[in-house]
């Protein structure tokens, strides 16, 4: 017995040397964007690998220091502009970025609504840890919603933005995350690297396979510990969930989180998580913030206008509402699911 556990030790070790030639998965943890990123890399060359984690690194970072909404940065400049009414000179970048956030803003009817960051501080999002504290009253949350801001506000020009609204805050916390890895991703393409992974808190795009075997990946249960379900990458995909779970605080036995209705300006009811696959990890990140605010209802109609097709909407009786084509390749890790097929046109 003891001399065929030596062998069998043998044989792995053997193994795995003999696979020295072969691709290796490569992992690394980062801190940036207000959570843990994992980074997975696929490689033979682990120097390669090592470079291409610094290259995430990096993406990460920018776009977290330009966007963030309330350590100084050049978006808080940009936000003490635009309440003054003045136009701020930008760059390529932030033509970029802010173009694209306000096209998705219009195709969620502003449901996806970067605009009110000062709702988003007057609920006390602003900060790294919420305390449990009052939430707003009910007339500072009714004089920001007067000025009803929004990304339609915003005059854009390649060079400059302006607001005709003073009230307009820009706050990225729904889509900069999926920028961000956008961003990224395209580096380590750039640079050769074609199978890999970068997961920023559950929410991710994944390239490539790891040696001919898709990427497999887990939908964090919104209600209790574990996944709730499973799916496998296809080619280049980004899977974003917006979860009520995911920073929120506790008062007088009310639970309040952070993704605001902009029409009520209170956390929006009724939906306890959104999970979108996109290939833009820009837009699945902001889709699923918009449909969250949706809804079981309307999501069907705001996820055809912000160009999704495979969506899972888990609403507050935990049942799962999904796009067809959803539904055909996710894999379901719990018992006595209520489904509901939405769209058979998607
Ligand atoms: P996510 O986790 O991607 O759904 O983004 C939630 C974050 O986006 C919040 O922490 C806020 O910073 C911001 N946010 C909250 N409500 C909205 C909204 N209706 N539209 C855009 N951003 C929002
Ligand atoms: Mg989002």
């Amino acid at each position: 017995m003891k001399w065929l556990w030596l062998n069998l030790t043998l044989l792995l070790a053997f193994g795995l040397s003999g696979c020295s030639e072969s691709p290796q998965v490569h992992q690394a943890k980062l801190f940036t964007l207000g959570t843990l990123v994992d980074v997975t890399v696929l490689h033979r060359d682990e120097a390669a690998a090592a470079r291409a984690v610094e290259i995430v690194e990096s993406e990460l970072a920018t776009v977290n220091a330009q966007w963030h909404a309330w350590r100084d940065s050049p978006l808080t400049q940009i936000n003490q502009q635009l309440a003054l009414g003045n136009t701020v000179a930008i760059d390529a970048a932030t033509y970029r970025f802010i173009q694209q956030a306000q096209t998705l803003a219009s195709h969620s009817e502003q449901r996806f609504n970067p605009a009110i960051g000062a709702l988003v501080a007057l609920w006390g999002f602003h900060s790294d840890e919420r305390p449990d504290s009052a939430p707003p009253t009910q007339e500072a949350i009714n004089a920001l919603l007067k000025s009803a801001p929004s990304m339609a506000d915003i005059t854009l020009t390649e060079t400059t933005l302006s607001s005709n609204n003073r009230a307009v805050q820009l706050d990225f916390g729904a889509f900069g995350k999926g920028y961000a890895i956008d961003q990224a991703v395209a580096r380590l393409k750039q640079s050769g690297i074609e199978n890999a992974i970068v997961n920023a808190g559950g929410d991710l795009r994944a390239i490539g396979s790891k040696n001919e075997r898709p990427w497999r990946i887990g939908i964090r249960h919104p209600t209790a510990a574990g996944v709730i379900a499973s799916l496998e990458i296809i080619d280049d995909e980004s899977v974003f969930t917006s979860g009520n779970y995911e920073r929120f605080f506790d008062f007088s036995g009310q639970r309040y989180h952070h993704i605001i209705d902009p029409r009520s300006g209170y956390p929006a009811q009724g939906t306890v998580s959104v999970t979108v696959i996109h290939r833009s990890a820009a837009v699945a990140d902001a889709a699923a913030t918009a449909l969250f605010i949706a809804g079981a209802e309307q999501w069907p109609r705001i996820a055809r206008q912000m160009g999704v097709d495979e969506v899972m909407l888990i609403d507050e009786q935990l049942t799962l509402h999904m796009t067809p084509k959803m539904a055909q390749r996710i894999q379901l890790e719990i018992d006595d699911a209520e489904l509901n097929i939405v769209g058979g046109e998607q």
